[in-house]
């Protein structure tokens, strides 16, 4: 072998390169691919279900986002074929995608002849025009689904999971550290102030209130004025003595700056304790990756997903770290968007409010909700636990609960609390005034931290009746044959979806900034996921089927 390409070199030109161009040296290299790409391509690959399922989508609302289209380059349509197709391989990064469109045949396919688009080019179609219509576009998927009888437009597997954002892990913003700076440069400025009266004569009462920016600038005015005045010129650099007044606009313009970015950094953060400076719309999170193991909170989203039948029919991504307020806002959005409304919600005991009861009642849905205590209520210690309110005898007529010690614990009052919705709620306080000398007061009354003696102590309970009704209807549903299937159901597809996009396809991550793109980018993956799960289940002879049998115990 060895002797033989060492003719074969002898007898070969010895190739100069030395140009730019490298195929003046390519030497008499005779091209073998066949000039029509396609028939390289397998008849069962899943680019080419892409291609067909994309074709027959109206994509309307993404061509609106462009002024002009120029035929030479890649269409809006190609381009978002391509990204689709980029996310079923594993493929994020921008550059990647385009590397991917120069060397491979399956995105040139995609391109139909036309040239690859340069990073640049991918990048702002993400965040500048999939990001306007996103969900329109995840809702045109969802709609084709449906008319291919893919999914039952029945029941919905609601779960969410935190993906990690863009921005970097230490430049967080705490709300409340910067409510206390705030609070000790109020002190700060009102001290300058007073002191500026008594300097300058400046009429200005202080009576404790907080002094806004443009009281300060007012202030500042007039001390320009006296500068002017008194034609006072200010100095700076080495060796300069500065003047009082000189001294005196300088701090009151630093105390200014650092008030406009105290008031910045809160309004940043809205209803948020934190968010990041480098994407100002991510939250800081504690996550299930935590690789230093101490509990370091990261910026990042809560990517909320909709999964009926395996696929991804809905999402959304907020700014929350728990779920159980994203309810409401994800079920809201569906309808808005979705031309069919689900019957059945399934979630987990993170959803669980009166609230989220509440709303899905008055709006037609059927709640399978596991309670919030679902587990713990099953335990031996729960169950004999005495100073359970569940474990209590409730006399409907008197409206009082029977204790262990054969007392009464009777209704006092109603109280009502405000949630951070805005909801309110009527909680029913109840009280035993007999528990004097009971032999069960340890075990019946909680709490080591209270600071009233154990021997002066009631036993009081705290009861919200609509949830206690609600909960019960709901665990009444969850616990019949239907309820259980369903809630296998969801743990195999909702939480599915998740693993299939963090694991199999590998993204933990987000790309792109801001909460817009961030949103374009999961509903890329949204549809990369249902992609692939059609593929799978034509190739396996599996389509149209919903939910998954419950396993017979032997
Ligand atoms: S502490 Fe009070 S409520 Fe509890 S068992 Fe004794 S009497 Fe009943």
């Amino acid at each position: 072998m060895e002797e033989r390409l060492l003719v074969y070199n002898q007898d070969m030109p010895k190739p100069k390169i030395i140009h730019k161009d490298y195929s003046v040296c390519s030497c008499n290299y005779q091209f073998r691919l066949p000039l029509e790409l396609e028939v390289l391509i397998p008849n069962d690959d899943p680019v080419r279900l892409l291609n067909v399922f994309v074709e027959g989508m109206e994509l309307t609302d993404l061509y609106q986002t462009y002024g002009k289209i120029k035929k030479s380059q890649a269409s809006p349509r190609q381009l978002f074929k391509i990204v689709i197709y980029a996310a079923m391989n594993r493929i994020y990064s921008s550059r990647d995608i385009e590397c991917s469109c120069r060397r491979d045949i399956n995105f040139m396919y995609l391109l139909e002849g036309k040239p690859a688009p340069d990073h640049a080019t991918i990048a702002r179609f993400i965040s500048l025009h999939l990001s306007q219509c996103s969900k329109k576009t995840l809702a045109e998927v969802t709609a084709l689904l449906k008319d291919l009888g893919e999914i039952s437009g029945v029941h919905i597997f609601i779960d969410g999971t935190k993906i990690e954002s863009a921005a970097n892990r230490y430049t967080f913003v705490w709300k409340k550290a910067v409510t206390k700076l705030q609070k000790r440069l109020c002190e700060k400025i009102a001290v300058l102030v007073e002191e500026l009266e008594l300097l300058y004569g400046i009429r200005l009462i202080f009576n404790g209130r907080k002094f806004g920016l443009r009281t300060l600038k007012k202030i500042r005015k007039k001390l320009y004025a006296i500068k002017k005045e008194e034609g006072i010129i200010f100095v700076h650099g080495c060796g300069r003595r500065k003047s009082r007044l000189q001294r005196s606009i300088e701090t009151l313009e630093g105390y200014m700056e650092k008030l406009k970015e105290y008031t910045k950094k809160i309004y940043n953060c809205g209803d948020r304790n934190s968010y990041s400076k480098t994407d100002p719309d991510a939250t800081f999170m504690r996550m299930k990756e935590d690789h230093m193991m101490n509990g370091q909170l990261k910026p990042a989203y809560n990517l909320q997903h909709g999964v009926d039948s395996e696929y991804i029919t809905w999402l959304d991504v907020t700014q929350r770290p728990t779920d159980t307020r994203t309810l409401i806002p994800f079920l809201k959005d569906m309808e808005e968007h979705l031309s069919f409304r689900y019957r059945d919600i399934v979630a987990d005991a993170g959803y669980e409010s009166e609230e989220n009861y509440l709303y899905m009642e008055e709006n037609g849905q059927i709640a399978f909700i596991k309670p919030n205590n679902y587990e713990k209520s099953k335990t031996r210690k729960y169950k004999k636990d005495i100073g359970q309110m569940e474990n209590m005898t409730y006399d409907e007529e008197k409206d009082c609960y029977l204790c262990r010690n054969g007392k009464e614990i009777g209704w006092i009052c109603d109280r009502k609390t405000k949630t951070a919705t805005g909801y309110i709620r009527t909680t029913s306080i109840y009280r035993c005034d007999d528990c004097k000398g009971c032999p069960h007061k340890t075990e019946c009354i909680k709490g080591n931290n209270c600071k009233t003696p154990m021997e002066d102590r009631m036993k009081t309970l705290q009861v919200s009746k609509t949830m206690k009704q609600k909960r019960q209807e709901d665990l009444e549903r969850i616990t019949s044959d239907y309820g259980i299937q369903l809630r296998m159901n969801r743990s195999i597809q909702a939480e599915g979806s998740f693993a299939n996009v963090k694991e199999d396809m590998g993204f933990r991550r987000y790309a792109y900034r801001g909460i817009e793109n961030v949103t374009a980018q999961s509903v890329i993956l949204a549809i990369a996921h249902n992609i692939n799960k059609y593929h799978n289940k034509i190739q396996a002879d599996k389509t149209g089927r919903h939910l998954f049998d419950l396993k017979e115990s032997a």
